[in-house]
């Protein structure tokens, strides 16, 4: 009786696992189709300085599926890392990103920043390719694209990375370090990559009126950028309390959902033009 409990317990691992597996390709190949048809596109959420002006726009991908509607990333990034069709969305975010900041351009913004995500596997000798061929030519000023990298994604080799981030920084790049305190970077590498600016994870940010130890890192990852000459960028501001905090402890960026959800570039471009 045990056995053959056993057994069926085995057979329904087993039937869920295919499931599982078979959705998982049946998802690969349709985001592969999506890229294709192009139903990707862009949300952009804004890094204002503490004073209220938007010095950056992040872009995040977003899925127009045709059944199940706008998907956030977490609904196809995971599979998109695993499969390597990041690295097709990827160049897909780069080009779309570098197009809309032309139209910011021609809003009379070209002092606003772009910053893309970029994954592990993109992260490669291609990367310096890609962003080339996003370019089509066109000069990009100093400062105008920000890649965003992780902890890990710098750590992996680091001196691989800071050879491809130079090779980057030529092209007019600048650099920041997303999700920032959740991973593993060695000070002694911090001062050595190229980089810009630390991300404070959302994380520390989200209780930092409720947590000490919370708010201490906070003070502390701002203390360590300043000392370094980096600046900061605070994700996932969504109390005016948090706000203050952040500001009267001179953190040079805030990103969240007080001034809103990510939106397309439309949506923006009214109060970001200047006549
Ligand atoms: P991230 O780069 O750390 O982006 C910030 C995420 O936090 C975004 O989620 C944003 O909508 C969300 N967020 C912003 N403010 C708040 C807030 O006040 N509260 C809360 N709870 N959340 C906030 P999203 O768009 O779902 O993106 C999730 C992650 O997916 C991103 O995290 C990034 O790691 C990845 N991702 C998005 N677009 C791309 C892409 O084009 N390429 C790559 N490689 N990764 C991407
Ligand atoms: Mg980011
Ligand atoms: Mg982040
Ligand atoms: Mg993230």
């Amino acid at each position: 009786e045990a056995k053959r409990r056993g057994r069926n317990r085995a057979v329904a691992y087993r039937a869920e696992f295919d499931t599982t597996v078979s959705r998982r390709l049946q998802l690969i190949s349709e985001v592969r189709a999506g890229l294709e048809r192009g139903e990707f596109e862009l949300a952009f959420q804004a890094q204002y300085t503490p004073d209220g002006h938007v010095a950056a726009l992040e872009a995040l991908a977003r899925w127009r599926h045709p059944l199940r509607g706008l998907l956030e990333p977490a609904h196809f990034i995971p599979v998109c890392e695993e499969s390597g069709l990041i690295v097709d969305l990827g160049r897909y975010v780069l080009r779309e990103a570098l197009r809309e900041r032309r139209r910011l351009v021609e809003a009379g913004r070209a002092d606003v920043r772009i910053a893309v995500n970029v994954s592990a596997a993109q992260f490669t000798d291609d990367l310096h390719r890609d962003v080339l061929d996003a370019l089509d030519g066109q000069p990009l000023p100093p400062g105008a694209l920000e890649l965003e990298l992780t902890e890990s994604v710098l750590m992996d080799r680091p001196g691989h990375a800071i050879e491809l981030m130079r090779g980057l920084v030529e092209l007019g790049i600048t650099f920041s370090v997303d999700d920032f305190g959740t991973g593993y970077s060695s000070l002694a590498y911090l001062k050595r990559f190229p980089i810009k600016r630390l991300k404070i994870d959302r994380s520390f940010v989200q209780d930092l009126d409720a947590d000490a130890s919370d708010a201490a890192i906070c003070q502390s990852i701002i203390s360590l950028a300043h000392a370094l000459d980096l600046g900061t960028v605070a994700e996932g501001v969504e109390t005016e309390a948090q706000r203050a905090w952040l500001r009267d402890r001179g953190c040079d960026e805030l990103q969240g959902y007080l001034w809103g959800r990510p939106q397309p570039l439309d949506a923006l471009l009214p109060t970001l033009r200047r006549h």
